[in-house]
């Protein structure tokens, strides 16, 4: 007897383009939402968006509430439920770069109430997945949540934040390559859970990306719209994989060890695209994939050594050697390298000197 089932959760309603942050009120009559919001923001998205978002609310009958965090950390998620329950919202909105999306992900999560997405910043596919993390103490503190009921993404806003937000989330796309090697050995080796569609979703977005990798240049609105429509797509291959595996590798534990050794030294998708040359290599050789991935990062101005992450060559072989003990997630890492191969394949990369 068939007896497998499987949900996938996905938003409903994902609207990108000029100017699109003045539909969020009229998103949120199409989604049914009742009551108040509660608009979670960080220092720059607030004026940028969030304040003006607010007075949308204000214009049309609705009494929104702010709270403003200041760093990614679960002090900042217990900050958030505290002002939902004071203010009596009924539902949340990430307004801002990765930072003010994953704590409202990761509130919403923990109070059972709705959220929306409404990034300033493509800077990584959390703005639209359905996975919420943030450093605690010395470990992550990981949910599997709710995608956000819906995304608003306004590529006017977003193609004025820092380019290198913007070449971060490439970098993050440009991953989902050696994500999807990993999650294939696994499936091979380890028989855990797999998904063609997941798979092929995520290869093809970074495929589409890598393609149109011309079109990625700062100052241009259009950026914002190939960046942000491919962490859209790659956050649905996740919704449709039900695990973070389509884009989530070896690369991806290399990024979280860096984070603990060298707390906010390099952004995420940077982190995991240096990662990704490594890992490519460690899979295909010296013949592999590595120099495309290398070249694609190279091509969108996004980091290809250690230098660039503004990180010295120890750290980078210290997060190689240990990160496959971060959590249980098979990869082409299996259960640690040994230092003098991790110097080899950093070195052979042109990671470090
Ligand atoms: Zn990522």
């Amino acid at each position: 007897m068939f007896e497998k089932s499987t949900w996938i959760r996905l938003p409903r309603n994902v609207v990108v383009g000029h100017g699109v942050r003045s539909s969020v009120v009229e998103v949120v009559d199409e989604l049914h939402l009742q009551g108040r919001p509660l608009l979670v923001t960080s220092p720059t998205p607030r004026a940028v968006a969030a304040e003006p978002v607010a007075a949308d609310f204000e214009a049309a009958g609705i009494d929104p509430a702010i709270v403003t965090i200041e760093s990614a950390t679960f002090e900042s998620v217990e900050t958030v439920i505290e002002a939902a329950e004071a203010e009596a919202a009924s539902y949340l909105i990430g307004v801002g770069g990765g930072k003010a999306i994953d704590i409202a992900k990761m509130a919403s999560h923990h109070l059972d109430m709705g959220f929306l997405s409404v990034p300033t910043a493509a800077s990584h596919d959390g703005i639209v997945s359905n996975r919420g993390s943030v450093p605690d103490g010395d470990t992550r503190h990981s949910v599997a949540a709710e995608p956000p009921l819906a995304v608003v993404a306004d590529t006017e806003v977003l193609a004025e934040a820092p380019w290198e937000l913007t070449t971060a989330g490439c970098a993050d796309i440009i991953s989902n390559y050696t994500a999807v090697m990993d999650w294939r050995l696994a499936k091979r080796l380890k028989n855990v859970e797999f998904s063609e569609y997941g798979a092929a979703l995520s290869e093809m977005t970074a495929e589409i990306l890598v393609d149109n990798a011309d079109h990625v240049r700062p100052g241009l609105e259009e950026s914002a719209w190939v960046v942000t429509k491919a962490l859209m797509s790659s956050g649905v291959a996740m919704s449709i994989a039900g695990s973070s595996r389509p884009a989530s590798g070896a690369e991806h534990l290399f990024s979280h060890q860096l984070d603990r050794l060298a707390p906010e030294a390099a952004l995420h998708g940077h982190q995991v695209g240096v990662g990704s040359i490594m890992t490519a290599y460690l899979h295909g050789g010296e013949r592999g994939i590595w120099r495309d991935i290398r070249d694609a990062l190279d091509s969108i101005d996004a980091p290809t050594t250690a230098t660039e992450l503004g990180l010295d060559d120890e750290t980078v072989l210290e997060a190689l050697t240990t990160c496959h003990e971060i959590r249980d997630r098979y990869t082409i890492l299996g259960n640690g390298m040994d230092e003098r191969a991790a110097r080899e394949v950093a070195t052979k990369t042109g990671v470090i000197d």
